[in-house]
């Protein structure tokens, strides 16, 4: 331990040393060589668990389309409507949507797991809730309310008007002859688009553990999110009355399993949960929305509070907390520095500062492996529960129900951490560290593909002269502030990748669509046919964020493996290396002052 070390260890109720250990211990028993090879895609004979639309009637027909629209938007989940309210508010019509889904909603659409609900606050997560005049019913809405929600966008908007649903793009090309992008579909259409936007989410490509024998099953399974009620019974408020003389195999851990796990032990027989790394599990303490408070708010308060929590998490100082739940907590508490270093911050020496940040995130830590112990009656579970890794190596939960399901006598948890994953899938069941459990449903919560657009496109984009989009973005996203590409005319990205990430996406993806709402109407208004990035400014752009996210590699490479850090693969590019590290309010600020010159700089404009 060094002075700084030893220095800042005084006053602690722990050791910071055998703590770090104790993380290295645990992140290395589960680095995997084969690292998100270990994944198998839900396609082919696995397309059942993701690929199928459970909640449209089959056999839908319509004629191919050859029309051409002003903008195509692809996607019809948050983004897609975002970009198509924020065009209609720039006067722009012939707008077109295009979906997979029957419906507009995306990952809301798709997600219909028990208990499946935002984990940021629904007053800031649900957008344009103050334009519409709508007050979610809870601090933290349920799945069906947000679904509503994105209809109810596409209602206001007159989103439905020329919406194609039911439509997965193929590809599309741009036509220097025509200045035109030509969408072609699995529906043969061939829609010509002035404009193109990407909208097509983060996370709607499931994936499946690449074990032995998943084929052979002969129970039921699914993947979490294609939830199957015609087998559990229920909805997504519970009453899974289906499972209660089933034996059910929930695999993972995460985000999705956390809120849906207190469901199945609830219902099923029993429910055997495989756990290959813990999640972090704070309080949720969800509450309904007080009237008297929804009266107390001010035009503009939407706004307001998105940025006060954007301004808390990018671990700057505000005077004060609006929302006041376990996220800001984390980042009051100053853990986040790992990532983000605030101006106030960076007068400080760095190497002082990364101590400070790790001890407060081991205090962290340290708060939420007590709070196991006081939930969880086994000691032995208990102790299986504990993560042991800094807060931000995996997106941090929040659920009152979770740990308490593990006291049920009809719940058990499986660590399968020391095999690195489950081993293998039989006829039965599941085969975990040697022991096989024999059951009747396994549900996969396995996550998805997370942080390469162009997979989770699955599709691809042709710019000028051909030039593919995949083959342009093979070392890595090139991009002026995160939507636009030199050689890909008129086309936008909205979503993750080299502009601000924030956990409040939504928001994010309302800044990026107004933003992208603002170019297309002075392209439109300035009687130019087309705008690319120029190759300089797109460089400069890549730069930028490559000198930003360097500082967070080491924290990433420190951490347990997830796709946060690329499964542990920290020499390739992952989510993280693509990211305007200041912090979202400082990406707005900038953009905005970019719009405020108004001569569109870094942008070419084709007559
Ligand atoms: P995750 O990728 O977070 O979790 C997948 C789980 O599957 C992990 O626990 C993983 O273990 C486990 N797993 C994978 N392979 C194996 C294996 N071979 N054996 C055993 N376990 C295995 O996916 P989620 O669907 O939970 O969440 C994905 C993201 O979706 C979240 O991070 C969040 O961004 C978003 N989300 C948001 C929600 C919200 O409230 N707004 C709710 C749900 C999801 P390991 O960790 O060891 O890899």
């Amino acid at each position: 331990m060094d002075n700084t070390d030893q220095k800042a260890n005084r006053g602690l109720d722990f050791d910071p040393e055998a703590l770090r250990a104790k993380y290295q211990q645990e992140r290395d028993k589960r680095l995997r060589p084969d690292g998100n090879r270990q994944y198998i895609d839900t396609t082919g004979e696995y397309a059942r668990y993701a690929e199928v639309d459970p909640y449209v009637e089959p056999g839908f027909t319509r004629e191919s389309l050859t029309d051409e629209v002003e903008v195509a938007i692809i996607g019809g989940g948050f983004c897609g409507l975002l970009a198509g309210a924020r065009l209609r508010e720039a006067g722009v019509e012939g707008i077109r949507i295009i979906e997979a889904g029957g419906d507009f909603g995306g990952t809301w659409y798709w997600n219909r797991y028990p208990g499946c609900q935002c984990d940021v606050e629904s007053y800031i997560y649900l957008p344009l809730i103050e334009e519409l005049g709508y007050m979610p019913k809870e601090k933290y809405a349920y799945a069906k309310e947000i679904f509503e929600h994105a209809k109810r966008i596409a209602t206001a908007y007159r989103l439905y008007d020329d919406v194609c649903f039911q439509t997965r793009v193929t590809d599309m090309r741009w036509d220097e002859s025509m200045r035109r992008w030509i969408i072609r579909t699995n529906r043969n259409d061939a829609i010509k688009a002035r404009f193109v936007i990407s909208a097509v989410g983060g996370v709607s490509k499931a994936k499946l553990p690449g074990v032995p024998g998943i084929e052979t099953f002969k129970g039921h399974s699914f993947h979490t999110t294609r939830w199957d009620y015609d087998y559990t019974g229920g909805d997504t408020t519970g009453n899974l009355h289906k499972l209660g003389d089933k034996r059910v195999a929930i695999i993972g851990t995460g985000a999705t399993a956390i809120q849906c796990v207190p469901y199945v032990g609830k219902y099923a027989k029993h429910t055997y949960v495989f756990q290959r790394t813990p999640s972090f599990v704070d309080l949720r303490r969800n509450h309904p929305t007080d009237p008297n408070w929804a009266e107390t708010l001010k035009p503009g308060w939407q706004r307001e509070r998105a940025t006060n929590f954007a301004e808390i998490l990018s671990g700057r100082p505000v005077e004060v907390d609006l929302v006041n739940d376990g996220w800001t907590d984390i980042f009051r508490n100053n853990i986040a520095s790992g990532f983000v270093l605030s101006s106030e911050r960076a007068q400080a020496a760095p190497e002082d500062l990364a101590l400070r940040a790790e001890l407060a995130d081991f205090q962290k830590m340290n708060s939420i492996r007590a709070r196991v112990d006081q939930i969880v009656d086994n000691k032995k579970v208990a102790e299986a529960l504990k993560p042991w890794y800094r807060v931000f190596c995996k997106r941090p939960t929040f659920n009152d129900e979770y740990l308490p399901t593990f006291n049920r006598p009809n719940v058990t948890l499986v660590d399968v951490s020391e095999a690195k994953g489950i081993e293998r899938i039989t006829s039965k069941g599941v085969v975990a560290n040697g022991v096989g459990y024999p059951v009747d449903c396994i549900i996969y919560a396995t996550g998805f593909e997370i942080g390469n657009f162009i997979r989770t496109a699955r599709f691809e984009i042709y710019g000028r002269e051909g030039k593919k989009l995949s083959e342009y973005y093979q070392h890595g996203l090139r991009t002026l502030h995160g939507h636009s590409t030199s050689g890909f005319p008129n086309w936008f990205f909205i979503g993750v990748g080299q502009n601000a990430l924030s956990a409040n996406m939504t928001s994010m993806f309302d800044d990026q669509a107004q933003h992208i709402a603002y170019i297309i109407k002075e392209v439109r208004s300035r009687g130019v046919t087309a705008v690319e990035a120029t190759p300089e400014a797109e460089q400069q752009w890549v730069e930028t964020i490559r000198s930003l996210v360097a500082a967070s590699k080491d924290f990433l490479r420190s951490c347990t493996p997830g796709y946060y850090n690329n499964e542990g693969d920290t020499s390739s590019i992952g989510i993280f290396d693509q990211i305007y590290t200041p912090g979202i309010n400082q990406f707005n600020a900038m953009l905005a002052q970019w719009r405020d010159k108004g001569d569109l700089e870094g942008l070419q404009l084709l007559k």
